[in-house]
């Protein structure tokens, strides 16, 4: 019986966001309420999985250090006490940045490292959007990441992570580390792996790995709105043979890199003003419009009315706008109840930065709770329907808009703030474009002001030549 521990801090910063991502922002979950998270454990011989404590929170500006701590403290109390471990399975995201530390995650594991000592073989899973460090590389065995975007193999990415430390404690050996940083930084929306050449790229990994020269190949993408020296790609390989696992790594960087002037956006792009036209002239009943600049799940605020401002004045059909985080706005409407006229200051309060606040007249549709989201409420603004939530939260599955009575194919522009639809939407929409609308997470962020990345680096920097 192996014995590992488990457990991690999993969040996506937007550097560019004014919000401070607090602990309440994170869903904490300690032992046995992570087993859902584990599903395929009890497939598993040969281990005594010990699940300490798993942090995830909605994508956000960078951690407030007092939260961050506080978690770090708690992860690392479980993993002394329970200490000594035959291995430490971190279940990350990658793109964390906390005040003061850039590198958020090189100060995790490396504290890590440090309580469990040299010898311990710590395996990491990654989301492909997560940023690698030379410093984070040192720190861990073995690393993987999801091979989807949008993403549907969380569960099977955390899988292969702790299979392959399993391997390692059987076989009683390390294995090779093959990592290449790849002076690449291409956003999700640009890189998604259901269209090309995201999609051969991806299918290329696969072929790579034999299972025993070469065990693991991972490619991150990385993230973009953060303004750090470790944002960029990488390619990792993991093997029992150096030679054939720096190859692979080489072959992945290789393929990533010299198709790098073919990604991009998987559907029609422009600005607010003409994606609308767009949606209004076209056949299809229904058409998804992402407000991609307020992207929640890139990190921004999620409370820009821009877009809801534009079609607002565009007079837009029967249409749908999910929606505008706004605590007051929700406690204004709950007061007023369920079909009362109110008019209301909508968002705007988050980021001020990225938008002002837009005054409404509108009539309480529906009022809804939920532990997870807390209140929300679908308010109608002229012909548009209009959801309010109190808390920061994505629209990324179907039963977002289920819980609220709402059918997104009844109406002919549906608004999300999202950058690529998430699954549930790609299956449905019949039509998709994508706005480039102002916020925190801006779809051309070779145009916002970094500083920090390291240069030259594409599509920043686009004439200079690279090999792996
Ligand atoms: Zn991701």
């Amino acid at each position: 019986m192996h014995r590992i521990a488990a457990g991690g801090i999993a969040i996506e910063c937007a550097t560019f966001s004014p919000l401070l991502s607090e602990l309440s922002d994170f869903r904490v979950l300690r032992g046995a309420e992570l087993d859902s998270r584990y599903p395929f454990i009890s497939a598993i011989d040969g281990i005594d999985f010990v699940p300490l404590l798993h942090a995830n929170a909605v994508p956000g500006g960078v951690v407030r250090r007092s939260a961050y701590d506080a978690l770090k403290t708690e992860f690392l109390a479980g993993l002394a006490a329970g200490a000594p471990w035959d291995g430490v399975y971190l279940d990350m995201h990658g793109a964390m940045a906390v005040e003061g530390l850039d590198d958020a995650e090189a100060d995790f594991i490396g504290a890590v490292r440090t309580l469990v000592g040299p010898d311990c073989p710590i395996s990491a899973s990654y989301d492909l959007h997560g940023n690698l460090s030379t410093a984070i590389m040192e720190q861990l065995d073995l690393v993987t990441a999801y091979r989807t975007a949008p993403h549907e193999d969380a569960i099977e990415t955390r899988e292969r992570a702790l299979r392959l430390l399993l391997r390692c404690l059987q076989a009683g050996r390390r294995p090779r580390k093959a990592f290449i940083r790849i002076p690449l930084l291409l956003s999700g929306e640009r890189t998604m792996t259901l269209i090309e050449p995201g999609r051969s790229v991806y299918a290329g990994i696969p072929e790579l790995i034999d299972g025993d020269a070469v065990l693991d190949v991972s490619l991150l993408v990385g993230f973009t709105w953060a303004d750090q020296a470790r944002s960029q790609a990488a390619a990792v390989a993991i093997g029992w043979d150096e030679a054939a696992t720096r190859s692979a790594a080489r072959s992945l960087a290789s393929a990533y890199w010299g198709a790098r002037r073919d990604f991009d956006f998987g559907v029609p792009t422009g600005s607010v003003d003409d994606c609308i036209s767009l949606a209004l002239a076209a056949d299809e009943s229904t058409v998804f419009l992402s407000d991609s600049g307020d992207n929640i799940t890139a990190g921004a605020a999620g409370d820009c009315p821009f877009v809801l401002e534009r079609m607002l004045a565009r007079a837009v059909p029967q249409s749908l706008f999910a929606g505008i985080t706004d605590a007051s706005a929700v406690a204004a409407c709950f007061d007023a109840g369920s079909g009362a006229r109110l008019t209301l200051s909508l968002g705007g309060k988050l980021d001020p930065l990225h938008g002002h606040p837009l005054t409404v007249n509108g009539i309480v549709k529906r009022l809804g709770d939920s532990p997870e989201r807390g209140r929300q409420v679908v308010l109608t603004v002229d012909n548009v329907d209009v959801v309010l939530s109190e808390r920061r939260s994505g629209f990324t599955a179907l039963a977002r808009f289920s819980e609220l009575d709402i059918d997104p194919l009844d109406y002919k522009i549906v608004c999300l703030k999202l950058g690529y639809l998430v699954p549930d939407f790609q299956r449905i929409a019949p039509l998709a474009v994508m706005a480039l609308s102002p916020g925190a997470v801006y779809a051309l962020p070779e145009t916002l002001p970094f500083h920090k990345l390291i240069r030259p680096i594409y599509p920043f920097d686009r004439d200079f030549d690279w090999t792996p």
